[in-house]
């Protein structure tokens, strides 16, 4: 398995882009720095694109890429929770702002909306995709990606603490996880449904009580203007758990 990070942060400017990860070159997971990052051949190779939540940061290229896929006249797989597809539908989708994907053309819309339930293991292009809800304050999963040679991520998608639930549905290899804010902020994160390293901690400290092992960890959603202040809290955290953890950034490529 091959994973690119197309956008690590939680603000766009010219050094960064919303996240957005692609697997394999086939699934991308959550949307804000999609169409800017990849070519328009890179685009058509997309099998599916799964979104974690409704909030602008992860569905801003929704439409974009529909464009793109509708002047080419193929069609894209999207799945999520029912929720974003009602937002999508009601807001970005709904044909005031841009023409309607969901409809348009008509018989063979450009998007073919899959709605997913959590805790229900889909199969999508050969890949095991497992939902599992979050802590944020709107409904929200993560996903679970199991590669068909075995390999398995996790993507949080945005979460505040309390992933024990979570924990037991889940075992990767590779953890992608927000840290949206340094320690400082941990007020205002608990009250938005982000983390900070200190809590951050908390959780992995959680996931090896519960699994008996910490798989290596990949920090995104960083808030650009704290990024300094959180890669250094969270060297201290890698430290005292005596695991890797790094921060992600715009190009990364992991491989599993
Ligand atoms: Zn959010
Ligand atoms: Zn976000």
């Amino acid at each position: 398995m091959n994973i690119q990070v197309l956008g690590a942060h939680n603000c766009e400017s010219q050094g960064s882009k919303l996240v957005s990860l692609l697997i394999d070159d086939a699934l991308v997971i959550d949307a804000g720095g999609l169409t800017s990052s990849l070519s328009f051949p890179a685009q058509q190779k997309l099998k599916a694109i799964l979104l974690t939540h409704q909030h602008y940061d992860h569905i801003r290229d929704i439409p974009a890429i529909a464009m793109n896929f509708f002047l080419r006249e193929t069609t894209i797989n999207i799945y999520s929770i029912l929720p974003v597809y009602n937002a999508l539908a009601a807001h970005l989708l709904s044909g005031e702002l841009y023409p309607n994907f969901l409809e348009r053309p008509e018989g063979n819309p450009t998007i073919k909306f899959n709605i997913i339930e959590p805790y229900k293991t889909e199969h999508i292009e050969g890949y095991s995709i497992l939902a599992t809800e979050v802590n944020h304050p709107i409904p929200t999963v993560g996903y679970q990606v199991t590669s068909p040679d075995g390999k398995i991520v996790f993507y949080t998608g945005d979460t505040g603490p309390g992933l024990a639930g979570c924990w037991e549905y889940v075992s990767p290899q590779l953890l992608i996880i927000e840290v949206t804010v340094p320690d400082r902020y941990e007020e205002f994160a608990r009250k938005t449904g982000h983390l900070t390293p200190s809590l951050l901690k908390q959780e992995l400290i959680s996931f090896r009580e519960l699994k008996g092992y910490l798989p290596r960890v990949v920090v995104v959603h960083m808030d650009p203007r704290f990024e300094k202040e959180i890669e250094a809290e969270i060297t201290v955290v890698a430290e005292a758990l005596d695991n890797s953890i790094n921060l992600a950034y715009e190009g990364m490529q992991l491989h599993l």
